[in-house]
């Protein structure tokens, strides 16, 4: 992100009116965040802005200011459309099928394929709400309360409560100016990342007993039997892969949701030193370096052993499960 675009992008923003802001599906907490952060910051400025998340804000988020104004689909004409926290446009699903390419790309994904007329990416920043932030200070946009709390859920989320290795003292100064800006974050804290429904937590029960541990790898499935067992409403893992990453003595987690249209969700995690992007960019998904997935098709025991097999290369280690 240099200050040629920042400028590139205050001056798209003075010239519209309406705006679409979207972001991509199975939306975590800095993609709810980045978009109505900058949605309503753009409101602010007097823009009539539109929201749009093909699969809507799970429930978790549904605290947010906004949330509730959040369209599934898209409707209308619009002067600028911006796309956040999305590296690939089949990120944000099919919302976007009849109008072409995006005017605004802003995301922080080293995998990001640049896809829209204006690319504002910064693989550096530890969430999109980061450069959303930046943006705000440079071009003197407003941050309001509800601003302040969708950004600090942003950062808060992508960061995984400031423990991801990216997190930087200026991270921190950043949930500080958000805090003094009025967020409550051990409130957003609580809500976005700690509270889980008795049924998740009976899914990811489902999930825990038949993980697997091998060569510092460990593995396990959620399949649409687990979902139904648990009442779980979600088609995500109800964030297991973060529950399994805090096994010690371990370097790579994998977790693969059967979905019902014959597809697979693989989600990620490493510690430092590993790089599972690489891997989930082998399989068409993307991510950073210690957290990524992909949307694999096919059935979950050829997904799982194929996964496997590559992540155990890429570790530099081989051997059947
Ligand atoms: P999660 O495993 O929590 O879904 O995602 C971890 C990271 O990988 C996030 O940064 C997310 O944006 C990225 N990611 C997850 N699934 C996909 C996918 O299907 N395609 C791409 N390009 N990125 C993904
Ligand atoms: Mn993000």
């Amino acid at each position: 992100m240099n200050s040629e675009q920042i400028e590139d992008f205050g001056s798209l923003v003075s010239r519209a009116e309406r705006l679409l802001v979207i972001s991509h599906i199975r939306p975590d907490g800095d993609a709810v965040g980045s978009l109505l952060g900058l949605g309503l910051m753009l409101e602010e400025l007097g823009k009539e802005v539109n929201f749009v998340l093909e699969d809507g804000v799970p429930l978790v988020f549904c605290h947010l200011t906004g949330a509730d104004r959040v369209s599934r689909k898209v409707d209308g004409i619009y002067d600028l459309i911006i796309v956040v926290d999305s590296s690939d446009i089949e990120r944000i699903g099919s919302v976007l099928d009849e109008y072409g390419e995006p005017d605004v790309n802003i995301d922080h994904h080293p995998t990001n394929t640049h896809f829209a007329r204006l690319n504002i990416v910064k693989d550096d920043a530890v969430a999109t709400v980061e450069i959303i932030y930046d943006l705000a200070l440079t071009l003197s946009y407003p941050i309001s309360l509800p601003v302040a709390e969708a950004l600090l859920t942003g950062l808060l989320t992508d960061s995984l409560g400031f423990r991801t290795s990216n997190t930087t003292p200026r991270t921190l100064r950043i949930a500080a100016d958000l805090m003094e800006k009025g967020a409550n974050m051990q409130e957003l804290y609580r809500k976005a990342m700690l509270e889980k429904s008795f049924e998740a937590v009976r899914y990811w029960g489902q999930g825990l007993s038949r993980i697997k541990l091998q060569d510092r790898l460990v593995w396990t499935s959620l399949n649409l039997e687990d979902r139904r067992i648990a009442e779980y409403s979600g088609r995500d893992d109800a964030d297991l892969v973060n529950v399994l990453s805090r096994i010690r003595d371990t370097d790579i987690c994998v977790v693969f949701v059967e979905q019902t249209d014959g597809t697979v969700k693989v989600s990620w995690r490493s510690q430092p030193g590993f790089d599972v992007a690489s891997i989930a960019t082998q399989f068409g998904g993307g991510g950073h370096k210690p957290a990524a997935g992909a949307e694999i098709r096919g059935d979950l025991e050829r997904v799982q052993e194929e996964v496997l097999e590559a992540t155990r290369k890429s570790m530099g280690r081989s051997g059947k499960s």
